[in-house]
């Protein structure tokens, strides 16, 4: 199935699926193996950063054998995509969708940008998610209190007919510094606004309350990258203090059990596992 017509189901019927980064071999097989325990579909990220470190045909032939190996269902998603060139490169690649990052400039410059990167992907089948509002980069203050306008959503959505639409809810990438004021009332308003799939950037970090929260009020894909590196490397961390063990196969997979836990608690919050 075409992430773009599920991501559409999925609006339908108020669910979201969850969408992790992976960053190298290591997490990528704990984050695919909590889907094939799960029996749960997924969505593997990467970011310009995450491509430029492991080079992007091993990164795009990484995750389709090990998505073969556990016959998961999953797709492959560029993050935070920054331009058109770059998107064209995933896209020639295979990539299921693309994100086209143009929030930190004007509305109207926003539209430009997105839309031709809507025209652009239609031809690939691609899903095409951009960003509308302020959710503060790695760096960035944090608290802005500038939220997506439920109006500027629908009228943005129209123009560029992009189906997927990141949101500023309140949300901020990386870890939080102060308890975040989520906005759910404005997501509500918002999903009620417009047809595309809603996306929650800055998943890091936020309780269970809040994640179940975004769900039932209209969040359809759900981000994790920090966590799941900091869970990775703080174990590893742990590990490499307490051993003299030189293996390295037998140092990371505690670390990736670590990864592969995380994304199975996230995957049952978002939906939790019928009895
Ligand atoms: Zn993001």
């Amino acid at each position: 199935m075409l992430l773009k017509e599920l991501l559409s189901d999925y609006k339908q019927t108020r669910q979201a699926l969850l969408a992790a980064n992976f960053y190298n071999f290591e997490t990528l097989k704990g984050i695919t193996r909590a889907a094939a325990l799960l029996e749960r579909p997924v969505i593997l990220q990467l970011s310009e950063s995450s491509i430029d470190y492991m080079g992007l045909d091993m990164a795009v032939s990484m995750a389709r054998s090990i998505i073969r190996e556990y016959d998961i269902n999953a797709w492959l998603h560029l993050d935070h995509g920054s331009s058109l060139e770059l998107l064209q490169r995933c896209l020639d690649k295979g990539f299921d969708s693309v994100m086209i990052d143009a929030s930190e400039k004007s509305f109207e410059e926003n539209v430009k940008i997105s839309s031709k990167a809507v025209r652009f992907a239609e031809s690939y089948n691609a899903n095409v998610e951009a960003e509308l509002g302020y959710v503060a980069k790695l760096g960035q203050k944090q608290e802005s209190g500038e939220y997506t306008k439920p109006d500027d959503a629908k009228r943005f959505v129209e123009l560029t007919g992009v189906n997927a639409l990141a949101v500023a809810i309140g949300t901020a990438h990386g870890f939080y510094k102060r308890k975040p004021v989520i906005r759910l009332d404005i997501l509500n308003m918002i999903s009620k606004e417009t047809p595309a799939a809603l996306v929650l950037h800055g998943g890091s970090g936020l309780s269970d309350e809040i994640l179940k929260g975004a769900v039932i009020n209209g969040i359809n894909k759900i981000n994790l990258a920090t966590e799941t590196k900091n869970t990775f490397m703080k174990k590893l961390k742990f590990l490499l203090t307490h051993t003299e063990e030189i293996d390295l196969r037998k140092v990371f997979p505690p670390a990736i059990d670590e990864v592969t836990d995380l994304i199975k608690k996230k995957m049952i919050i978002i939906k939790p596992i019928d009895v």
